[in-house]
C-alpha cells in the first residue's frame, strides 16, 4: 500500500478554500442568538422566575424548586423553538475537555403518543454515569456516581441540536470532580476579600468580579495530513520531523495576511462562536507558519472560562467542515514556536471600575496601587502554586524552551511603575508621616494614570506582565482549561488581600495611624518583601536563569516536580482556609495530573516506537537495499572504477546503518525505561520516573530519525514532512 503521506499529498493538492456564505448576515444581530441570555429570559420567563435567576446569578442564591420548574419549562419552549431535540448537562471533568450526555426531550406517554418533557429536576441535577471519569481515588467503584448541578451564572446555550446547561460536577460525598466548582469558589473568595478592601476607598462597592480575557493560540493543518501522521493523531504533536528549510525565520507569517483557507475557517467558526455569545473580536496570524490566534473581549471569569472551553470545541468542529484540523497542543512542531493561552486578568467592581485600572482621583490611585501591589505580593508568596497550575506534559516543551516564558515565575511591570514603587518605598516612613511627605506621595501617585496611558513598555518574555490595566499570565498552555491557573490566581490574591486588610486594620488600631498612612506602610512592606519576583529584563536569557537562582526563585522545569506544590502543607491550608479545595481533593487532583502526565508521555513514547520500528527503519532499509543493488551493479559493470564511483552510495549506506542501529538501540532502551517505571509504589514516582528516564530519549531518538529523513529518498519516506504540512494556502 502506498504511504498515507502520498495519498494525503494528492488529496490536499485538490483542495479549494471552502466558501462561506455570509450574505445578509449582520454579526451584531447574530450575537448570542443561541444563548438563553437576559433578553431571551425576559421574553420566555415570568417576571418572578426571571428575577430569581438574576438574583441567583448576582448573589449565588439557590433557586427553589418551583422556580426551577418554571425556568426549565421556558428553557424547553425556547430550545424547541430553535429546533433543539435534546438537552445535556455540560461539564468539565478533570481530564478531557468537556463532557456531556444527551437526553431527548422526547418522552413517550400512554396511547402510543409522545410529548416533549424537561422539568425542573432535570435542569437542576443530573447523574451522569461518572465511573469512568478520573477521580484520583475519591470515589470507589461501588460509589461510582457523582452528579452535575446547574450553574445559573453561566447561561444555557444551544449547540447543534442540543440545549446545553453549564453545570458543576461533584461526587455524592460532596467532593469537586471538575474544574468549574473550585473556580467559582475561588472567584467568590476573591470577591469577598477584594470587596472588604474596597471599603477603605469606596463604601458603595458591594461586590468585585474577577475578569478574564483569554487569547488562544493554535495551529491548523489539513485534515488529510493530520490523519497521515499517527503521532499527531495519537498525541497531538509530531514526535519526528526535520525542520522545513523555510520555517519562521523570516517572521513573514506574523500579522501577515491570513491564508484564504484559514480565513474562511475563522469567519465560519467566529460566526458560530458569536451565536453562542462568545464575543470573539480579534484574529491574526502568529509567529510560526500555520499558527493563529483568536481573542474575545474579556468577560466575568467563570463565563470566560466556559467560553474558552466551548470555543475549543467549536473550532475543532468547524475545522472539519473546512478539511482542516486544529492543533491545540503546546508544541505540535519542534523547532517552531509553541502555542500558549494568555490569561488577561483583572478585577471589576459593582460600581463598574477596574481595580487594576488607573484612577482619576488620588483615592482611586491609592486603590489601584493597593490592588496592584497586593497582586505582586500574592504572586511572590505563591509562585510555586502558580507554576503548578500551568504544569502539563505539553507545556513542558514550551516553558523555558527559548520562545516562551521560562518556568521561573516573575512579574514585569515596566520602568515607570517600578519607579513609582521605588518612590513609595523611599518616602514612606515608620510611624506618623508628615503632611508634606503625604502630599508629596499623593502627587507622585497622582501621576499613575498618565503613566499607564502611554505604557508602551511591552516585555513579551515575562510570564506574568502588567499591561496597563490588567495582568497577563502568559505561561498558560494552549490546551489547558483556564480554570486551573485562574483558581490558583484568585485564591492567592484573595489570601493576600485578606492579610492586607488584617495588617492595615491592626495598624490603625494599635498604632493609631490614619487609614492612608496604614495602607502606605503595609504597601511599602510588600513592595520591599516582594521585590525578588519583579524582573524587567529578557526572560528568555541565560543570565536570568542565573539571576533567578541567586534570588532564590524556583525554576521547576518539569511537570511531575512542579505539581508537588499543590500538596504542600501551605497549599493545603490555603485552599482549606477559603473552602476551595479540601486536602483530600488536592491530593486527588495531584494524583490525576500525575497520572495524566505519565499516560501522555507513555502514549508519545509508544507512538515513537511504532513509527521508528514499523515505518522509519523499514523505509531506511529499503533505501539501503536499493543503494546496495546499485553498488553491486556498478561493481559488475565497472570493476576497476567501482570504488570511486560508488563512494557516495557506500557512505550513505554506512550512515543509514549507523543511524538505524542507534535508533533501534535507543528505542529498546526507552522501552526498558518505561517498563522500569511502570509498577512503582506511587503515581508520583512513576510520573517522575517517566520524566527523568523516558523523556530524555525523545530528543535522542528524534535526532537520529530526523537525520535519516535528510538522506533517505523522498519517495520512500513514510511520514508527511513539515514543509508539506506547514504552509496552508
Ligand atoms: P495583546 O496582549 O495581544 O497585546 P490586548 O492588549 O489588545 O492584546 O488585550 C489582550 C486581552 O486583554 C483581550 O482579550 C482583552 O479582552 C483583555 N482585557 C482587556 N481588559 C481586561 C480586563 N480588565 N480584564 C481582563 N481582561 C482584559
Ligand atoms: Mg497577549
Amino acid at each position: 500500500m502506498a504511504h498515507l503521506r502520498f495519498e494525503a499529498l494528492k488529496e490536499v493538492m485538490k483542495r479549494h478554500p471552502k466558501s462561506v456564505n455570509f450574505d445578509g448576515i449582520v454579526l451584531s444581530k447574530e450575537f448570542g442568538k443561541n444563548v438563553f441570555n437576559d433578553v431571551t429570559m425576559k421574553e420566555f420567563l415570568s417576571d418572578e422566575a426571571y428575577k430569581s435567576v438574576r438574583a441567583s446569578r448576582l448573589s449565588g442564591k439557590v433557586i427553589d424548586r418551583s422556580m426551577a420548574d418554571q425556568v426549565s419549562s421556558s428553557m424547553k419552549a425556547w430550545a424547541l423553538s430553535k429546533g433543539a431535540t435534546h438537552f445535556t448537562h455540560w461539564f468539565q471533568p478533570l481530564t478531557g475537555r468537556t463532557a456531556e450526555k444527551h437526553d431527548a426531550f422526547f418522552h413517550p406517554i400512554e396511547d402510543g403518543r409522545a410529548i416533549e418533557k424537561f422539568d425542573g429536576s432535570e435542569l437542576v441535577q443530573q447523574e451522569p454515569d461518572a465511573s469512568s471519569f478520573p477521580s484520583g481515588g475519591l470515589r470507589n467503584t461501588f460509589e461510582a456516581r457523582g452528579y452535575t448541578a446547574w450553574d445559573p451564572t453561566s447561561p444555557a446555550f444551544i449547540y447543534d441540536d442540543t440545549l446545553c446547561i453549564p453545570t458543576i460536577f461533584v461526587s455524592y460525598t460532596g467532593h469537586a470532580l471538575d474544574y468549574k466548582a473550585p473556580l467559582m469558589k475561588a472567584a467568590a473568595a476573591l470577591d469577598k476579600a477584594a470587596t472588604d478592601v474596597c471599603q477603605y476607598f469606596d463604601k458603595s462597592i458591594t461586590n468585585v468580579n474577577a475578569t478574564l480575557g483569554w487569547e488562544q493560540e493554535y495551529f491548523l493543518v489539513d485534515q488529510a495530513f493530520f490523519k497521515s501522521r499517527p503521532d499527531l493523531l495519537l498525541s497531538g504533536r509530531t514526535v519526528f520531523g526535520q525542520a522545513s528549510s523555510k520555517g519562521q525565520q523570516l517572521d513573514d507569517h506574523y500579522f501577515g495576511s491570513i491564508p484564504e483557507r484559514a480565513f474562511n475557517f475563522m469567519r465560519d467558526f467566529e460566526l458560530e462562536a458569536l451565536r453562542l455569545g462568545i464575543p470573539v473580536t480579534t484574529r491574526h496570524n502568529e509567529v510560526a507558519p500555520n499558527q493563529f490566534e483568536l481573542a474575545p473581549m474579556f468577560e466575568e471569569l467563570n463565563l470566560a472560562a466556559d467560553h474558552n472551553q466551548l470555543v475549543m470545541d467549536v473550532m475543532e468542529k468547524v475545522a472539519r467542515k473546512h478539511d482542516l484540523h486544529v492543533l491545540l497542543h503546546e508544541k505540535p512542531f519542534a523547532g517552531m514556536n509553541g502555542s500558549g493561552k494568555h490569561n488577561n486578568w483583572s478585577m471589576s467592581t459593582s460600581t463598574g471600575s477596574n481595580l487594576l485600572g488607573p484612577g482619576k482621583t488620588p483615592k482611586t490611585n491609592l486603590r489601584f496601587l493597593t490592588f496592584f501591589v497586593n497582586t505582586i505580593k500574592a504572586v511572590h508568596e505563591h509562585a510555586d502554586l502558580l507554576r503548578a497550575s500551568i504544569a502539563s506534559a505539553g507545556n513542558d516543551h514550551r516553558l523555558g524552551a527559548n520562545e516562551a516564558p521560562p518556568a521561573i515565575i516573575s512579574i514585569f511591570i515596566g520602568s515607570q511603575l517600578t519607579s513609582i514603587l521605588d518612590e513609595v518605598e523611599r518616602a514612606v516612613t515608620a510611624g506618623k508621616m508628615s503632611p508634606d511627605v503625604k502630599t508629596d506621595l499623593k502627587l507622585k501617585i497622582g501621576r499613575i494614570p498618565a503613566i499607564l496611558l502611554d505604557n508602551t513598555d511591552r516585555n513579551r518574555t515575562s510570564p506574568f506582565a502588567f499591561t496597563g490595566n490588567k495582568f497577563e499570565f502568559r505561561a498558560v498552555g494552549s490546551a489547558a482549561n483556564c480554570s486551573q491557573s485562574m483558581t490558583v490566581l484568585n485564591t492567592i490574591v484573595a489570601k493576600q488581600l485578606k492579610e492586607f486588610k488584617k495588617s492595615v486594620d491592626s495598624r490603625m488600631k494599635s498604632k493609631n495611624l490614619q487609614k492612608d498612612e496604614a495602607i502606605f506602610q503595609v504597601l511599602k512592606e510588600y513592595i520591599v518583601s516582594s521585590k525578588d519576583i519583579r524582573f524587567e529584563g529578557n526572560g528568555y536569557s541565560e543570565e536570568w536563569v542565573k539571576e533567578a537562582k541567586k534570588r532564590g526563585l524556583s525554576n521547576q522545569k518539569t511537570t511531575p516536580y512542579a505539581l508537588d506544590a499543590y500538596v504542600s502543607k501551605s497549599s493545603k491550608s490555603l485552599f482549606k482556609e477559603f473552602n476551595i479545595l479540601t486536602p483530600e481533593e488536592l491530593e486527588a487532583r495531584h494524583e490525576i495530573s500525575l497520572e495524566n502526565y505519565k499516560l501522555k508521555i507513555q502514549i508519545e513514547s509508544r507512538a515513537m516506537v511504532d513509527l521508528a520500528m514499523n515505518q522509519i527503519i523499514p523505509a531506511c532499509l529499503k533505501y539501503q537495499k536499493e543503494l546496495l543493488d546499485g553498488v553491486s551493479h556498478l561493481k559488475e559493470i565497472f570493476p576497476k572504477e567501482f570504488e570511486k564511483m560508488a563512494k557516495a552510495q557506500i557512505e550513505i549506506v554506512r550512515e543509514i546503518s549507523e543511524r538505524v542501529e542507534k535508533t533501534r538501540t535507543l528505542t529498546y532502551e526507552m522501552i526498558a525505561a518505561r517498563k522500569r517505571n511502570n509498577e512503582l509504589d506511587s503515581v508520583s514516582s512513576e510520573a517522575k520516573g517517566y520524566c527523568d528516564e523516558v523523556v530524555p530519549y525523545f530528543d535522542k531518538i528524534r535526532y537520529e530519525v530526523d537525520k535519516l529523513e535528510l538522506i533517505v529518498d523522498d519517495e520512500l519516506w513514510p511520514l508527511t514532512k513539515y514543509r508539506e504540512m506547514l504552509f496552508i494556502k
